[in-house]
């Protein structure tokens, strides 16, 4: 299989200044050598947007819904190739692929069909007050490896939408599924209204410090999410930072604790547990703590490990070597804090794989429990109560989802009710959808992402205020 390989700048697909090697987690080979861009080309990007904007947004909504239909069309038509570029270049398994490029074009078809009316605040003798929203300008938008085709082309959606030209981003380890987007934009968009990039982690704060752009909306760690205000702090950019999470699940003892476990177990290790809002903490009460241990465990030794093209593949690798040592360190602290229970061993292979690990008798305080282990290491820590877990969930300066497992829904909703996190789920975790809004509290972010409030994240609120 061939692979996209090239920039998007200026409507012109073009070979980098420099190439990236991309290799397949699976086994560590090299893939694909694609387009790299230099700091020259980066500039050429936000030159283009800039030029590119205000005809786009004169074009007004309709037209530009139109064009967003054409791309989600245009997406639809080579799913399959995206879905196992995503296999190749991510690690993950094929079912997981195909759900992200279906959720991708769903996300632009989704946005594709929203508004942002004007409102009228009063309107009368003294005069006519009226609400609405015009574009920022130029959006950068940057992505982790996680997510490589649905991160990016929900930032695009809804600020092209809005009137605003956008500079694509990825990461340097996933840039294929961005470049093959690039590539099915092109024939699309007029010059210039989206662009894509790739680097070697070394662009980034080039785009985010750039004087001539509006907006940067992030999808990646808190440590990154704060060099970027930082660097977008000289010219006052508006801000969306989706960040990392440390995602509590509180199961209370009067569930039933095979259903539970196994939809527990499928919402940690999804993607290999590389996932912002997988779970990465459960606290579990004391009267079902051991079962709910051996539930887990069980599932953990039936998982199946494998190539993401292998039919049966339950479970990826990691996505990069950088994620691969880090999984390994977590798997030393579980050894020292903990008590493992299943996994904690490397398949021999030449991937970045790792068993899904549980890990219990585990307390708070140990780097396990209080950090985002973004790996299949997953720590069960045992409660008195549910006030108990609760009190632990929230001492947490993560806050981006949380779910709470109990048979007694006024219980359940009540408790979720005080998780200081900004989606609590009942009775299940995960769950999302580009018409549901999706904002971390505290240091899982900044801003809110999808529906009609994360749409109009990428305007500027316009106040007309007519005397008569
Ligand atoms: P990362 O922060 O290392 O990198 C993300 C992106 O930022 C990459 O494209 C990278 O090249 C770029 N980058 C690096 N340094 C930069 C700088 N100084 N300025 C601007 N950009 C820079 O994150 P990652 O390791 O790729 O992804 C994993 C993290 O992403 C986890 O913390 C995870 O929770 C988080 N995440 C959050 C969400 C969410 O919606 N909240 C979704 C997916 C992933």
């Amino acid at each position: 299989m061939s692979f996209a390989n090239k920039l998007l700048i200026n409507g012109k697909l073009l070979e980098g200044d420099r190439t990236i090697e991309v290799q397949d987690p699976a086994t560590q080979e090299i893939i694909a050598v694609v387009a790299c861009a230099s700091e020259a080309q980066a500039q050429a990007a936000v030159v283009a947007a800039k030029a590119a904007q205000p005809a786009w947004e004169a074009l007004g909504w309709e037209a530009r819904k139109a064009l967003l239909l054409a791309y989600a069309d245009a997406i639809h038509e080579r799913a399959s190739e995206l879905s196992e570029a995503m296999v190749r270049e991510q690690g993950k398994p094929l079912m997981e692929a195909q759900g992200e490029v279906f959720y991708t074009e769903a996300f632009v078809r989704h946005f594709a069909s929203l508004t942002l009316p004007v409102s009228v605040l009063q309107d009368d003798a003294s005069g006519k007050i009226e609400v609405g929203h015009i574009a920022l300008g130029v959006v950068v938008g940057i992505s982790p490896w996680n997510f490589p085709a649905l991160v990016p082309i929900a930032k695009l959606a809804p600020a092209l939408l809005c009137g605003n030209t956008i500079v694509l981003k990825p990461a340097p380890s996933t840039p294929i599924c961005t470049l093959i987007l690039a590539e099915i934009a092109q024939p699309i968009f007029p010059a210039g209204v989206v662009n894509v990039i790739t680097d070697q982690n070394d662009l980034g704060s080039f785009l985010t410090g750039h004087p001539d752009v509006a907006k940067v909306t992030f999808t990646g760690s808190t440590a990154t999410g704060k060099k970027i205000m930082a660097s977008s702090a000289a010219t006052l950019k508006r801000l969306t930072l989706e960040l990392g999470g440390n995602d509590a699940a509180l199961v209370l003892s009067d569930v039933d604790v095979s259903a539970t476990a196994k939809k527990v177990f499928d919402a940690s290790f999804y993607n290999a547990g590389q996932a912002c809002m997988a779970i990465k903490r459960v606290y579990v009460e004391n009267a079902i703590y051991d079962v709910f241990c051996e539930a887990m465990a069980t599932l953990a030794n039936e998982a199946v490990l494998g190539h993401g093209l292998d039919e049966g593949t339950q479970i990826g690798p990691m996505q990069n070597a950088a994620q691969f040592e880090k999984a390994k360190h977590f798997i030393e602290v579980a050894k020292r804090d903990g008590i493992i229970i299943a996994g904690g061993t490397l398949p021999e292979s030449q991937g970045y794989f790792v068993r899904p690990t549980i890990v219990r008798d585990i307390e708070d305080g140990s780097e396990l429990v209080d950090q985002e282990q973004f790996s299949p290491v997953l720590p069960i820590v045992r409660i008195a109560d549910a006030e108990d877990g609760l009190a632990r969930a929230n001492r947490s300066s993560y806050g981006l989802g949380g779910s709470v497992w109990s048979a007694d829904a006024v219980r359940a909703r009540a408790l979720a009710g005080r998780m200081q996190s900004g989606t609590v789920w009942i009775n299940q975790h995960l769950k999302f959808g580009p018409h549901i809004p999706f904002a971390g509290a505290k240091q899982s972010g900044i801003g809110v992402e999808w529906s009609d409030l994360g749409l109009a994240e990428f305007t500027q609120i316009k106040v007309i205020n007519e005397g008569f």
